[in-house]
This record gives C-alpha cells, sequence and structure tokens, in this order.
C-alpha cells in the first residue's frame, strides 16, 4: 500500500514533464510513453446516478440539469436522502367512529435528521415520492435569456459559414480560365442561394430581452437584528444558501429537499495517438474497465524499503525495492545522468545505483507458496548487488551521497526496462510479443538529513 500512502516519495518523469507517482500514470501502448492525467484527453462517458445507478444518454441528462429525478440531498448537510414509511389514521368512510391505517412516506436524513416534516412538506402517498419541486419566480426571466442567446450564437453561426461560402466564391473565378465555366457558373449559382439564405437569417436580428435593472435600494435590516441574540439552528449557512442559487433560503425553515447530481464515468485519451488509456465499462453498477493501461501494471515499481538517516557529504546506503508487475521476467538496467548537477532544489545528493542487468522474475500470484530456495538457485544472485529476492520483488543498495547540510535528500536517475507489447502481436501475423526497451526519469525524495 505504499504505493497509495506515501506517493510524493517515488515519482517518475512524465512525457509531458510533470512528476507523478506512478499509481497516477498511464502507459499507452501505442505511442510507449507515459501519459499522467494532466496530459491526457478527458472524455464523459454516461452520466449517473451515484445513489440509483441509473445511467442516462447526455442529451437527457442535460434536460434534467444533470440531477436524478428519483434521488434527494438533504439540504441541511447534503447527505442521501431516505424515503421513510409511516402509518396514519384516516377515518374510515364507512364508520365515522373507526379509522384505519394509511401508509404515508416522507423523506429523512440518516446524517442530520432533518425531515421534510421539519419544513412542513405534507406526506406523500407513494414510496416514489411525487415531491414537488419549487417553483422558481424568474423562470420566464431565465427562459427569455436562454432564448436571446440561442438566436444570437445562430446567427454568428450563419454569418461565419456565409463568410466561407465568399471567400471561396472568389476561388472559382479562375476556374474559368480552365473551361470549367459551366461546371463554375451552377456551383457560383447554387453558392449565391446558399449565401442569400444566410443573409436572409441575419436580417431577423432576434427580439431583444429587456435589460437588466440595477438594484439601489435596499430594505433596511429589520430592528431585531441589533437587539436580539441571531438563533444559529434557524438560520442558514452560505453552503446550504448557495446549494440552491435560484432560492438562497435564509432561514432553515426554508430549507427544500434538492434533486441528486449525476456524475460521469469518463475515459481517458492518449492526445497523440487518440487510442484509449482508460476506458471503463458501460454499466455504471460494474467497477471493471474495458481498457485500463495504468503504469502500475507495466512499469517495474520502485519503492523505498526503509527510511534512512543521512549526513551531510557521507555515504549511506540506502535499500529499495523493485516489483515487476509483468508475467514475464523482466531485465531492469539503471542509469545515471551525466550531465548532473547534484546540488540544485530538484536533485542534492550524489547516488549511484547497481551497474548492469538486474533481472525480476515474473509476477505469479501462486509464486509465494513456492520454495524461495529455488527462485535464489534460478537466478545466483551476487549478494552484494542484490539484498534480497522475493518472488516478483527484488532488493537493490543504493548508495546515497548528500550534498547539502540540512532538509530533504534527493537524488534523480534513469532507470530502463523491458516491455513485452501485447497490442501489436495481436495485429500482425507473427503472434510473438514485441519487446521494447523504455526508459524513465525517476526523482526520489530518500530521507532527510540528520539534525544536531
Ligand atoms: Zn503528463
Ligand atoms: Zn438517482
Ligand atoms: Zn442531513
Ligand atoms: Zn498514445
Amino acid at each position: 500500500m505504499a504505493t497509495f500512502l506515501a506517493v510524493n516519495l517515488v515519482k517518475y518523469l512524465c512525457t509531458c514533464g510533470k512528476r507523478q507517482s506512478i499509481c497516477r500514470l498511464y502507459l499507452c501502448r501505442h505511442c510507449l510513453k507515459l501519459r499522467c492525467g494532466e496530459c491526457v484527453q478527458h472524455e464523459v462517458d454516461t452520466p449517473y446516478c451515484p445513489n440509483c445507478l441509473e445511467n442516462l444518454p447526455s442529451a437527457e441528462a442535460k434536460m434534467r440539469k444533470n440531477r436524478c429525478s428519483n434521488c434527494f440531498d438533504c439540504p441541511s448537510c447534503f447527505h442521501t436522502l431516505m424515503t421513510r414509511a409511516t402509518s396514519l389514521m384516516v377515518a374510515n368512510p364507512d364508520d365515522a367512529n373507526k379509522s384505519t391505517p394509511k401508509k404515508m412516506y416522507y423523506m429523512a436524513c440518516g446524517f442530520c435528521r432533518w425531515t421534510t416534516r421539519d419544513v412542513g412538506l405534507a406526506d406523500q402517498l407513494s414510496s416514489s415520492g411525487g415531491w414537488q419541486d419549487q417553483e422558481n419566480e424568474h423562470v420566464k426571466r431565465i427562459n427569455s435569456l436562454l432564448d436571446y442567446h440561442r438566436q444570437m450564437s445562430q446567427r454568428e453561426k450563419a454569418e461565419k459559414e456565409r463568410k466561407k461560402y465568399v471567400k471561396r466564391r472568389t476561388h472559382l473565378y479562375y476556374s474559368d480560365k480552365y473551361g470549367l465555366t459551366s461546371v463554375a457558373a451552377a456551383k457560383r449559382k447554387s453558392i449565391a442561394a446558399m449565401s442569400n439564405l444566410s443573409i436572409k437569417d441575419g436580417d431577423e436580428l432576434p427580439t431583444p430581452v429587456e435589460p437588466g435593472e440595477t438594484v439601489t435600494d435596499f430594505d433596511p435590516l429589520p430592528e431585531e437584528i441589533f437587539t436580539e441574540a441571531v438563533d444559529l439552528s434557524k438560520v442558514s449557512n452560505m453552503r446550504q444558501r448557495l446549494a440552491t442559487p435560484e432560492f438562497q433560503p435564509a432561514f432553515a425553515q426554508n430549507l427544500y429537499p434538492q434533486h441528486k447530481h449525476l456524475l460521469i464515468r469518463k475515459s481517458l485519451r492518449c492526445k497523440e495517438c487518440e487510442h484509449n488509456l482508460s476506458k471503463p465499462d458501460f454499466n455504471p453498477v460494474s467497477i471493471k474497465f474495458k481498457i485500463q493501461l495504468i503504469a502500475l501494471n507495466h512499469v517495474p515499481e520502485i519503492r523505498i524499503l526503509s527510511p534512512a538517516v543521512f549526513l551531510p557529504q557521507k555515504e549511506t546506503l540506502v535499500t529499495l525495492t523493485l516489483s515487476n508487475p509483468s508475467v514475464y521476467n523482466t531485465t531492469v538496467h539503471f542509469l545515471s545522468l551525466d550531465d548532473e548537477n547534484e546540488t540544485g532544489d530538484e536533485v542534492n545528493a550524489k547516488c549511484e545505483l547497481p551497474k548492469g542487468e538486474l533481472v525480476i522474475a515474473r509476477r505469479d500470484d501462486a509464486a509465494m507458496y513456492d520454495d524461495q530456495n529455488q527462485l535464489q538457485q534460478e537466478f545466483k544472485d551476487d549478494p552484494g548487488v542484490i539484498a534480497f529476492r522475493k518472488s516478483n520483488k527484488i532488493g537493490i543498495f543504493m548508495r546515497v551521497k548528500p550534498n547539502l547540510k540540512e532538509g530533504d535528500v534527493k537524488v534523480r536517475f534513469r532507470m530502463q526496462h523491458e516491455y513485452r507489447n501485447t497490442t501489436t502481436a495481436l495485429q500482425s501475423e507473427d503472434k510473438e510479443p514485441q519487446i521494447v526497451w523504455l526508459e524513465h526519469t525517476v526523482y526520489m525524495a530518500v530521507g532527510k538529513i540528520q539534525g544536531k
């Protein structure tokens, strides 16, 4: 879990130049480059309700203002509201002296105990609700503004189209030279008709909306506000008010259940080759992915085994672990960066990693029950280089010599590893996976200089 808890210690350099933890990176199998969340394209797949998991097309979601029609949030604490059943005694129409129980429903918040009864909403006959939405008094004005802007944008679009055709028309005159007069004439005719059309559209200016009125006078504050203590349980806070911008209730008694916001499932796409890096299953109930190219599944992961304490200008041995996510044995090389200036803000220590090839065993979920000695025999490790070997993991030594007097010790190195690209193997005739060498720059905060 160190990958997810101490994510800021070991970072890989993304192709875009940002440094990210490996669990936040993707490996594009087509360009063979690392991509982070900031250099990929985010696309909306399906909007869905996080409570009832209903998914709906984007257009419909937009029409419903991206809110679920069946689920509600508590207006007081924003928790999901639950429907509660209760029985009410109603008078029997046949016998006035008797009364029969009748099931009624209301909504309550399981977290803050707010109920629809608190604001005087009548209980409903059906469990599915039928809760009336609040009427916004400015809805007419908002709609007229929306209409106006829609017309304006249409007009602008038509004008743009027209300009495009006008430009092309000048070009068409030249075609006469090449004996294409009849073709050109026909084209010109149709274009003229088209541009006439758009001019006609343009002439119809959208009916202007009434300009908004500036409010200059406000009612003075009521006298009690200066004389009486405020009861905080009766007024709403800023968050509660702004959750419904169209009503902004100032008092707790005016809070009203809110339709739950929809969430989206999104997919990520590589900006360079336009292949998907992550694509979830269409069904919101499923937590599976159709495509998930997270770098953690393809690039060997480096972790610091245990924290070390450093002294200025003194070499210290740090043990790192390298784990292989692939189902093949992977060879890894370490390279130091030659043009190293080891006194900066980003890198302030000299590091020395094992030279030569390191082979990490393949990932095999059943291997942990196997004999570890067999693994040792298979690889015949030099104990001076490999600290330990355990299933798909090895421990290696790194010598670090800090060039600073106090603060965090930071190193940088390059790692080269084998990668079996199975995608292209599927496309090409020979089914041999293509083996490529990938190289990544790794930044690492290894520890702190010991204080005096
Ligand atoms: Zn990036
Ligand atoms: Zn819902
Ligand atoms: Zn609540
Ligand atoms: Zn790509």
